[in-house]
Order: C-alpha cells, then sequence, then structure tokens
C-alpha cells in the first residue's frame, strides 16, 4: 500500500511473518500466552490465610462443607498477573478504533467519568430520602429536559435500562393507549427488513404477531408495500431510522401520517439517533414512541465496559402510558419529573414501573455530561461528523468494496459492504479476521441479512482523519487480497494467540465447568 500523505498517519515496515522461532514460554514478546486459572492454580495454596476462629461453633449445620472447595489457588501477585495478562488480550476503544456497525463504539470523554464519580452521584442510593437527593434528581430532569427538546417530543420515560428494554418500554405504551380505546385486538406489528433484529423480539415478547414488510432496491422500506398492509389489527409500526443499512427513511412522516390514518402507532428504534441529534426531530416525523441509547448517541461506555440506558421519548397520545419515573412537559411548558404512584392524579395511566428505581445514574450523569460539554451545536457537529467519517470510508474503499447502496445517495452514519467481488471460496469472514492481523478488532458482520456477505462500519464522529486512512489502508490491503484470492487469507489470524476457532461450536456447546484433566485426576488418588 503507498504512504498516505495528508493525513498523518505514516505506515511503518511490513510486520514479519511466522517465520520466526518459537519462544521457550510460548509468548510472543508483549503477547502473552495464558492458560485457564484452573490450569496454573493449585487447590493447596491461597492468596489470604485466615486462621480458623477459636471458641466458636459453626452455624452451617448440614450445610457446612465437607470436601475441599475445589478452587484453584494463586498468591496475590499471580491472581493479580493472571487478571491483568487476559485484560491485555481485549481490544478496546481506548486502543484504537473499533469499526462495529450498528453499536456505536465512540471514544468516551474522560470528564464523563469525573462527574459520574462526584459522591454526590456515585454514592446515592435508591432509597434514600428524596430531600437528601434533590440533585441527582435535577440531573434527572435536566437530562430529561434536553431529550424532550432533541427529539421535539413530549415526554420520557427515563428509566429503560438499555435499548431493547426502551423498545419494550414504548411497546407496552402502544399496548396501553389500544387497550384504553378499545382496540386490544390489534395485534400485528409490521417491521421492515431493514430493522435491527430487537424490534421483531421486542413485538413477539409484548404478545404481537410480527410481519415483515420488505425493502426495496435502495435499501429503504417499501412505503407502498408498508401502506398497502395497513387495516384494523395493525398495532404499530417499528422503523429503525437510520436504518440498519446507514440510511436515512426519508419516507417516515408519510409513513407516520398512514400509520395515524389507520389508527396505528409508530415505534421509532432512535439507537442511531447521533447520526441525526441536532439536525432531526423525530416528533415533527410523527414519531410516537422512539428509545434513546444513552450509551451510543450520547457516548457512556458499553460493551463489556458499563451498563446501558435506554431512555423512551413519547408523543402527547402516548405520553400519559409511560412507566413510572415519568418527566413530562405540562401546560405552561413546565417539563417535570413525575416520581411516585402518590401522584396518581398526574399520571393515572401509566402501565406501571420497568424498574424499581429511577434508572442508570452513572449514565444519566455521563450522557448530561456529554450534552452540556458539547451543547446544542456541538451535539449538531457530533451528526455531521460522525455522517461525514462514514461517507469518507464509503467513498474511500468502494473502488475494492462492493457497495451496494452507494447509488442510493450518501450513507448516514455507517457505510455498508458486500462481499460481492471476493475471489471464489473467500467471503467476509476472511476480511474480518485478516483485520486482527493489522490490529483491529473486526467490523459487524453478516448484518443486516438484506446484503449479501455484509460489512458493516460505524466509524463514529470521534476518529480523527488520521486513524481513518490508517483503518482505510488497512481493510484495502485485506479487500484486494481477497479479490485476488491470497490463500495465507483462508487461515488469518496468523498474528494472533489463537487463529480460527470454532465459533459455531463455542456458541452452541459452550463448556462452562472446568473438567480437571484425567490423568491428574488418577494421579492424585
Ligand atoms: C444497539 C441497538 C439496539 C439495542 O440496544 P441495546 O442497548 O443493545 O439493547 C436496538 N436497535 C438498534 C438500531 C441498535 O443499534
Amino acid at each position: 500500500m503507498s504512504a498516505i500523505n495528508q493525513s498523518g498517519w505514516r505506515p511503518s515496515a511490513p510486520a514479519k511473518g511466522n517465520d520466526a522461532p518459537p519462544t521457550f514460554t510460548g509468548n510472543k514478546a508483549l503477547m502473552l500466552e495464558e492458560a485457564l486459572i484452573f490450569e496454573i492454580g493449585d487447590t493447596s495454596t491461597t492468596g489470604v490465610e485466615v486462621a480458623a476462629p477459636v471458641g466458636t461453633t459453626s452455624k452451617l449445620g448440614s450445610l457446612a462443607r465437607t470436601a475441599p472447595i475445589g478452587l484453584p489457588g494463586l498468591s496475590e501477585p499471580e491472581t493479580v498477573r493472571h487478571y491483568t495478562r487476559l485484560s491485555r488480550q481485549n481490544y478496546a476503544i481506548d486502543l484504537g478504533l473499533f469499526p462495529l456497525g450498528s453499536c456505536t463504539m465512540k471514544h468516551n470523554p474522560r470528564l464523563n467519568e469525573k462527574m459520574a464519580r462526584l459522591p454526590g452521584f456515585a454514592d446515592v442510593h435508591p432509597l434514600q430520602p428524596v430531600d437528601t437527593v434533590q440533585g441527582a434528581l435535577g440531573v434527572i430532569n435536566e437530562l430529561a429536559v434536553w431529550l424532550i427538546e432533541l427529539t421535539g417530543m413530549h415526554g420520557v420515560a427515563m428509566s429503560p435500562k438499555a435499548g431493547a428494554h426502551g423498545e419494550l418500554c414504548g411497546i407496552l405504551c402502544i399496548k396501553a393507549a389500544l387497550e384504553k380505546r378499545g382496540e386490544g385486538h390489534r395485534k400485528v406489528v409490521l417491521v421492515p427488513e431493514s430493522a435491527h433484529g430487537t424490534n421483531p423480539a421486542t413485538a413477539a415478547f409484548a404478545g404481537f404477531t410480527v410481519e415483515d414488510i420488505p425493502a426495496n432496491a435502495d435499501g429503504r422500506i417499501d412505503t407502498e408495500a408498508l401502506k398497502a398492509r395497513l387495516g384494523p389489527d395493525v398495532a404499530a409500526v417499528m422503523i429503525t431510522n437510520p436504518n440498519t443499512c446507514g440510511l436515512f427513511e426519508r419516507d417516515l412522516k408519510t409513513i407516520s401520517d398512514a400509520v395515524h390514518a389507520a389508527g396505528g402507532y409508530v415505534y421509532c428504534d432512535g439507537a442511531n439517533f447521533n447520526a441525526i441529534v441536532g439536525r432531526v426531530r423525530p416528533g415533527d416525523l410523527g414519531v410516537d414512541a422512539m428509545h434513546i441509547n444513552l450509551h451510543k448517541t450520547f457516548s457512556t461506555p458499553h460493551g463489556g465496559g458499563g451498563p446501558g440506558s435506554g431512555p423512551v421519548v413519547l408523543s402527547e397520545a402516548l405520553s400519559p402510558f409511560g412507566p413510572l419515573p415519568f418527566t413530562e412537559r405540562y401546560g405552561d411548558g413546565h417539563i417535570t419529573l413525575v416520581e411516585e404512584e402518590t401522584v396518581e392524579e398526574r399520571h393515572p395511566d401509566s402501565f406501571g414501573r420497568m424498574t424499581a428505581f429511577h434508572g442508570q445514574m452513572g449514565m444519566f450523569t455521563r450522557a448530561l455530561t456529554y450534552i452540556l460539554s458539547h451543547g446544542a451545536d456541538g451535539l449538531r457537529q457530533v451528526a455531521e461528523d460522525a455522517v461525514l467519517n462514514a461517507n469518507y470510508v464509503l467513498r474511500s474503499l468502494s473502488d475494492v468494496l462492493d457497495a451496494p447502496f452507494a447509488a442510493s445517495g450518501p450513507c448516514m452514519h455507517e457505510a455498508i459492504f458486500s462481499d460481492a467481488g471476493f475471489a471464489e471460496g473467500y467471503s467476509t469472514i476472511d476480511v474480518a479476521k485478516a483485520l486482527i492481523d493489522e490490529g483491529f478488532h473486526p467490523m459487524t458482520m453478516y448484518f443486516p441479512l438484506v446484503v449479501h456477505g455484509a460489512m458493516l462500519i460505524e466509524p463514529t464522529e470521534t476518529e480523527s482523519k488520521a486513524a481513518l486512512d490508517q483503518f482505510i489502508g488497512a481493510l484495502r490491503s485485506v479487500a484486494e487480497r481477497a479479490r485476488a484470492g491470497d490463500p495465507s487469507l483462508r487461515t488469518a489470524p496468523h498474528f494472533a494467540p489463537r487463529s480460527r476457532l470454532d465459533e459455531t461450536l463455542a456458541a452452541r456447546k459452550p463448556k462452562l465447568v472446568w473438567q480437571e484433566p484425567v490423568a491428574t485426576a488418577e494421579a492424585a488418588e
């Protein structure tokens, strides 16, 4: 690959392959091999030795242990090293670009963490007297005000704990509204093919029947097919916008009008709100309910790094049914938090509670910090830069990778490619595995299903041009190898501690219990 000018990033000398002699330890310089803790530990050692208490009798009775506990014992430094070595085998957003599409892995500003750790937020207890947590409640309410303003909606349920949980909240609001209208017989939820997989799962979980609506050739909803299916049995449509092909559903307002005219509600999956925040208000497009993934649009760590949070904004029609705690705009324009059932007269039709308490306080604090530190103009720029970065990836690679929707206009926050053009027998997995050798986490693969061998890439707004150029260079070189049929691609990764694992077997038949190897067990007897 040629050196990239302008960007600041320069390719270094190509890494040498596997021609080096094996090491005694199995370690490859700083890439350390690590066995299971059961294989390195020994049941006879322990990190801490506490003397048996004198003069006490066990109260465990028949529950008292009769055989050794069988846990591997390690000293404290051995334990620390085991977990530290394992942690170094992870890829992380703090190590490099994380191209996963649909996941929005963006940098989490350290200021968020500083704020979330302030004792007044970090140490509050949900059962504390309300008088003593006015500041924390104020943060929840201020975040709610921002979410309502940014989406142009009427109210927001703050407690749902992730995107999918938010979907359930929105669908339960729709169910409650239909029942109140005496139209509980509406049992069908229409879900376009371009929707995220959680959408049909949510509708089915809430007791609805899911019907697919096809996508058209440009990757968007077939609006005519959707309109034709509307009728007295349809409760709602669930539309992901921007959709999982990375495209904006331009017909959403037309669709909402038709759905409302037919007596249904419009659920919008807003997990991709980061592509349109500050540019489009879903309330203006006729949306009735939409979850916002705070852990995507408004940073905050996720994916093993932290919990999610999925507040649901609701239209005026659905707001009365939202779960407590609930934040709503009142007649004088004032927005306030209704937090207890005792305020029945203010929220009598609420379908109930989704969680015991207010939701994820740490995520609220991080999201509000992100919002306040960006300001309204900064948030708009988040969307613009996220879209610009995705289009830069899309256009920079479309000569080596097939971009099935390139003719549908610019993409939104994510770029999608297919495996068309690879040599016979080569597939997306080969490209993904080779990216590991290049030091990147692979992109989202084989999703969405509407694209053959899909590669879905979401760079987010937090990547610099230099970082994008390095990633594009790596993916270009791998894609060229897939087109040329380079056999070494079929066995990549070559530099990772393990190469190709049987991932299907691991998922279907996971080995969750360690069995002592037979030879050792016999020797011990
Ligand atoms: C991430 C995502 C979800 C699910 O959100 P979780 O917080 O993981 O439950 C739903 N829809 C879309 C489009 C998403 O990207």
